[in-house]
């Protein structure tokens, strides 16, 4: 009923509405208090759960690089492994000037978590650089990557750390990457990092696999709460590498894409988005935005009113802490499916499950990225490629796998998908942990 109300009140003061200011939460603290919560529930080993309460290494860098203008910058990055305990450490490289390493060390651990869950056998890890890439050439960008590579160097390998793309990176800094490495080296390592371009190694269906897993996780979804999929109304926010496969994917399963935004704002369609003219025009853009792909019949929206449209299933693909206690009473959504790392706010998760909204977790929702990284790797492995169609089905068969074991679980113990997913990720952890014994 409350809800109701506040929604009636957002649709009347729309074109003035200002999001609520709210302090800027530590996901570092968003994912430690979520495991000392399932350490409880687990009956965890105090030590053992002190070792997963730290990080294994942390490492900052210094990365000087001669900008365009002749003039040295140094940028400040990380990497982190938070647990080597199942296999060697697997995560992603971020560019963006809120990078920090509480947030780094958040996205590592984060990283343990979702392989363990879909049962790969990696450990978790994560990097990134300060910086503000849509403000540096890309001969910067380059440089920037290249130095690094070099500095994080002494703890990267291809059976220790292998790094990945995320947020502003793509396949071409992964190729940056490995070329760098490999020139280092004095050898060819095209395993030293995944998503990399298909010439240099790199896996067919890898650049759409983290969209493709939310999309079938979705499917699965729906398919638990007897809703068809051509039935079905979606917003996605963040219309970058994840959030444009996923809408793109599930469109094409049949679902009825009405919202998806970026920085540049948001287009909304009751009746539905026209995805591919919208995917022809931010492939034409020249930062890749939404902006200007308006046609008729099309509104547009702020992200705030984005989150809070009315729709069956939300979609966050941006950035972590989206969705937050100021925001997730007016959420209409029945379902959110977490294709962002951290979207959601320790309070905001409490406010949504009290709402009856089902939350898949990002440990789950967006772990094909993950899946096809390490069928990337394998292959690379062994110098033999897969075809596309094999590669869709193995990533298919693990993500139905793995939210059957995580909805089944948290059905039986009660608990939210998110819990859930937790614990069953953290006692394969803990079970890998105790099986090797603390060294020496
Ligand atoms: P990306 O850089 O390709 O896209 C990010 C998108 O979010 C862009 O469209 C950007 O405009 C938009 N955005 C940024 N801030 C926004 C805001 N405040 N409101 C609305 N939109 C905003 O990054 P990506 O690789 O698509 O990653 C998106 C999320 O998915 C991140 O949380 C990332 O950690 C997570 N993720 C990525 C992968 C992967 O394989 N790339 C895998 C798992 C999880």
């Amino acid at each position: 009923m409350e809800k109701q109300m506040a929604t009636e009140v957002l649709v009347e003061t729309r074109p003035t509405l200002v999001m609520a200011e709210h302090p800027k939460q530590d996901l570092w603290d968003t994912v430690l208090t979520q495991l000392d919560d399932v350490a409880q529930r687990l009956n965890l080993d105090p030590g053992i759960h002190a070792i997963l309460r730290q990080p294994e290494r942390e490492l900052t860098v210094a990365v000087p690089v001669v900008m365009d203008d002749g003039k040295i910058k140094v940028f400040t990055g990380y990497r982190i492994q938070h647990s080597s305990a199942r296999g060697p450490c697997k995560g992603g490289v971020r560019y963006h000037p809120d990078v920090n390493l509480n947030e780094v060390k958040a996205l590592a651990a984060l990283m343990t978590w979702k392989c363990a869950v879909v049962g790969i056998p990696y450990g978790g890890a994560k990097g990134g650089v300060k910086c503000d890439p849509r403000q540096m050439s890309e001969d910067e960008v380059r440089r920037m990557t290249r130095r690094f590579t070099a500095m994080i160097m002494p703890i990267i390998g291809s059976k220790r750390d292998i790094p990945a793309p995320d947020v502003n990176t793509n396949a071409q800094t992964m190729a940056w990457m490995a070329d760098t490495f490999s020139m280092l080296a004095g050898k060819t390592v095209t395993e030293i990092v995944t998503g990399k371009p298909i010439p240099l190694g790199g896996s067919l269906g890898r650049k759409e696999a983290t969209g493709r897993g939310v999309a079938i996780i979705t499917a699965e979804l729906l398919k638990r709460e007897r809703q068809r999929l051509s039935d079905t109304t979606v917003a996605v926010q963040g219309y970058g590498n994840v959030g444009s496969a996923t809408a793109t994917i599930l469109n094409q399963m049949g679902c009825k894409i009405v919202a998806v935004s970026d920085i540049s704002g948001g287009l909304y369609n009751p009746r539905g988005l026209d995805i591919a003219s919208i995917n022809q025009h931010v492939a034409a853009h020249p930062r890749r935005l939404l902006e200007g792909s308006e046609a008729p019949g099309v509104e547009k929206v702020s992200n705030h009113e984005l989150l809070v449209s009315d729709v069956d299933v939300l979609i966050p693909a941006a950035l972590e802490h989206q969705i937050r206690a100021d925001n997730a009473p007016y959420i209409q959504a029945k379902m959110i499916v977490e294709a962002a790392n951290g979207p959601t706010t320790r309070e905001a998760d409490e406010i949504l499950n009290d709402q009856g909204i089902i939350v898949v977790p990002d440990i789950l929702a967006n772990a094909g990225g993950v899946v096809v990284s390490y069928f990337e790797w394998v292959q690379d492995l062994q110098c033999f490629f897969w075809d596309e169609e094999e590669v869709n089905r193995n990533l298919r068969r693990i993500m139905v796998r793995s939210f059957k074991e995580v909805w089944d679980f948290s059905r039986e113990q009660e608990v939210s998908p998110r819990l859930g997913a937790y614990m069953l990720a953290v006692d394969k952890v803990a079970g890998a942990v105790l099986a090797r014994g603390v060294f020496p």
